[in-house]
């Protein structure tokens, strides 16, 4: 099996989709190599381009901020993107752009194995939806909620491009992430059925998985 440093080497040389002409660098996942959590971003902004590292601007002092708020620690989390080139400005990744790109996150689900997923925003559901085979809904649905899906869990969130432009958002933003550190408390025994009905987390089917 590749390793994480093998997928950031393909990143790092990928042309599959025309996003590689505007980059100045792709951007690789970021974090532990076993962690609980993988929080799925949409695609690199500004900085994260200039950089080369994902959740660098203001998009990720503010995730920073919930995470610390929630009392999560770095040692469990992997931070990643839908799309690892930068769209165009202004723009959220084409369909076709996340279908490209989405083989790197799905590697990178197969090593990692986490127990949650916390896809943020439209584009990272889309990339969850080509990689397992579901139809999940739009975020503005499924904000809050938790889906336990083959032995996994998503907790989907807006993503904090979002909450910066409507800081209303800002407390559910932050009360859905200690929602998730006390589910991932609960999980230090594994998965049961008093957790997911304490959570009221909703079990689906899908058609493939990682
Ligand atoms: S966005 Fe993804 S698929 Fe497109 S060039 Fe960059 S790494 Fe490759």
């Amino acid at each position: 099996m590749q390793s994480l440093t093998d997928i950031c080497s393909l990143i790092t040389s990928c042309k599959k989709c025309d996003l590689y002409f505007s980059r100045k660098k792709a951007v690789c996942g970021y974090g532990t190599d076993k962690p609980k959590l993988v929080i799925i971003g949409e695609a690199p902004g500004a900085k994260e381009d200039e950089v080369g590292k994902p959740f660098v601007g203001r998009s990720g002092n503010l995730l920073n901020k919930a995470l610390n708020y929630a009392g999560i620690l770095p040692k469990d989390v992997y931070i990643t993107n839908s799309v690892r080139c930068r769209p165009k400005i202004g723009k959220s990744p084409k369909i076709t752009e996340i279908k490209s790109c989405s083989d790197y996150l799905k590697k990178e689900l197969m090593i990692l194995k986490p127990l949650m997923l916390v896809p943020m925003g439209n584009s990272a559901i889309r990339s969850l939806n080509v990689i397992l085979g579901t139809k999940l809904g739009r975020i503005s649905e499924l904000e809050g909620s938790v889906i336990f899906l083959d032995e996994k869990l998503i907790a989907p969130q807006y993503h904090p491009a979002a909450i910066l432009r409507n800081p209303k958002k800002m407390e559910q933003f932050k009360d859905n992430f200690v929602k998730i550190a006390e589910i991932l408390k609960n999980l230090d025994n594994g998965f049961s059925d008093s957790v997911l009905s304490n959570y009221k987390i909703r079990k689906i089917n899908a058609s493939s998985s990682y």
